[in-house]
């Protein structure tokens, strides 16, 4: 098991355009790895991307708690979207920090898995805005630049409530 530390906001890495990856070597490996014992570990993350932990490839995972379980993702591109769902966001790079933010409530993603094997999912409700805020990740977007209103709230760092991050 190896924990990444955590980019967090301020920090200009997570303001820029993550590469694609070209070749899926024993790096990348490590790094989706890596990606997922840092996401269990802040036990509350629903979902990583490789520029949080100071990669700039374009890669994330997600693990929404749902029957798909973790889901990896290199280079992905979101290729269908529809719909509107605005719910509340956090991100374990903006601690502290939530907001609204609308996103499409089907998307379809193609991507690559950890064996180069090319996928396409479906996701809707939370899936499907997780999908996007990890996407955005791979761009420099961070989910407080989008809140529907322009406010961004305080949440209190250890209460008890289930926020999700990613
Ligand atoms: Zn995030």
């Amino acid at each position: 098991m190896a924990l990444r530390n955590l980019v967090i906001e301020g920090d200009p890495l997570l303001r820029k355009k993550s590469r694609p990856v070209d070749e899926i070597t024993p790096r990348i490996i490590k790094l989706l790895d890596d990606l997922a014992d840092t996401m269990y570990y802040e036990n509350r993350g629903i979902g990583i991307a490789a520029p949080q932990v100071g990669v700039l490839r374009r890669v994330f995972i997600v693990d929404i708690g749902d029957d798909h379980g973790k889901i990896e993702f290199i280079n992905p591109e979101i290729i269908e979207m529809s719909g509107s769902q605005v719910g509340s966001e956090g991100c374990l790079s903006v601690p502290g920090k939530t907001c609204e933010v609308d996103r499409p409530d089907h998307i379809k993603v193609k991507a690559l898995d950890r064996d180069g094997n090319e996928f396409v999912l479906e996701a809707d409700d939370l899936l499907a805005r997780c999908i996007c805020h990890e996407n955005d990740h791979l761009d420099g977007i961070l989910f407080i630049d989008k809140s529907v209103d322009g406010k961004v709230y305080r949440v209190e760092e250890d209460d008890d409530d289930d926020e999700e991050e990613e």
